[in-house]
């Protein structure tokens, strides 16, 4: 039984649990090193008290499972079975406390496990698991530095097709081609191109618009790569910026970097959020820099913690997260410059490495 494991048997201990289930198939890949999609289809792993954990997967990801996975013991079920009638016979029918995951369980399933298990009482791993999942591994980082690396090949690549006239549609295009071409799973996001007045705005879509002169143009994008999440901002100007537009870009690289050199195991979530917010608002610009400064990073794309200033929480070695700050004025344009790092034991790591100088395409 691996780390992950004896972690959460020691919480089945503490809390009086005798029964484990994990039905988020991220939660399944964390635990058992077994990545898929099974749709509709009912995937899990599950652990009673002092037993050894145990797969149930639809028949046809058996291989695949047995493949991928260190769990020795793998239950499968068909089109045709009842999925929680083979969790019961694996569960041996002692359910006693159940510890399952309220995020992510439907109403549903719940119910086809009330119908088909005993359990007195149930409870929330969610926590459990976000304790886990803030502290990456080195194997974990390692899988993320493999999706910045990807996705900042593909925003290399990408970068040849910037010429006046191109739609932002066509920019993502070529994006997500690249994406598939240098061998990532896929966006782990909605791959994201901006132009002109339209990078003002934070959660834009990218649409018809074409590129010229002037124009401001924003990238928010990442790959999936192992099961692990990227996530970059890079923003350019397309021929000479205005003074202001400049003036602006260079507010929030600065604020980029005072906040990753705030970064250190100890300090709290909210200073690495101030360090950023300080240098923007004695720009003048702190009302245009309305979203957190980022998020944690990695099987999800947005995880736990959240970085922004009521998150009084400390930093440890091994958190990944993003600092993205950004300034986004209504009709003329926004700058955001987002990376992805990680707490070592005496202070940071940049995973990206893309140049954050105002870069001027022609
Ligand atoms: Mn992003
Ligand atoms: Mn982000």
């Amino acid at each position: 039984m691996n780390l992950k494991w004896s972690l959460l048997e020691r919480q089945m201990q503490e809390n009086g649990v005798q029964t484990l289930l994990i039905t988020d198939p991220k939660h399944v890949y964390y635990l058992t090193g077994f990545l898929s999609n099974p749709h509709e289809r009912f995937l899990a792993t599950a652990m009673t008290l002092g037993e050894e954990p145990f797969l149930i997967v639809p028949a046809l990801d058996e291989e695949a499972a047995r493949a991928a996975s260190d769990i020795g013991h793998i239950y499968t079920h068909t089109d045709t079975d009842n999925p929680y009638l083979v969790l019961n016979q694996a569960l041996k029918g002692s359910t006693g406390t159940i510890a399952l995951e309220k995020n992510h369980l439907s109403v549903a399933r719940f119910e086809s496990l009330q119908e088909h298990l005993t359990f007195a009482r149930y409870r929330d791993i969610g926590p459990w698991l976000q304790d886990m999942r803030v502290r990456k591994s080195a194997d974990e980082i390692t899988k993320i530095k493999h999706a910045v690396s990807l996705i900042e090949q593909v925003l290399q690549e990408g970068l040849s097709k910037v010429k006046e006239g191109v739609t932002e549609n066509e920019l993502v295009a070529e994006i997500e081609y690249q994406i598939r071409r240098l061998g990532a799973d896929g966006p782990s996001f909605d791959s994201m191109v901006l132009s002109g007045e339209k990078t003002a705005l934070p959660h834009g879509v990218p649409g018809t618009r074409k590129l010229q002169y002037g124009d401001l143009l924003m990238y928010d994008i990442g790959v999936y790569a192992d099961g692990y999440a990227s996530d970059i901002t890079r923003t350019f100007a397309f021929g000479e910026p205005s003074p202001e537009l400049t003036q602006i870009y260079n507010t929030v690289l600065e604020a980029n970097e005072q906040a990753i050199r705030s970064i250190k195991p100890g300090v709290s979530f909210a200073s690495i959020d101030l360090a950023a917010r300080t240098v923007i608002d004695q720009a003048g610009y702190g009302k245009y820099f309305m979203h957190r400064l980022g998020h944690g990073l990695g099987i999800d794309v947005h995880e736990y913690p959240s970085i922004h200033g009521q998150n009084e929480a400390l930093l440890q070695e091994g958190n990944v997260f993003t600092v993205e700050p950004g300034i986004y004025i209504a009709g003329l344009g926004g700058v955001r410059i987002e990376d992805d790092i990680v707490v070592t034991a005496d202070g940071v790591e940049v995973l990206t490495s893309f140049p954050k100088k105002l870069t001027i395409l022609e």
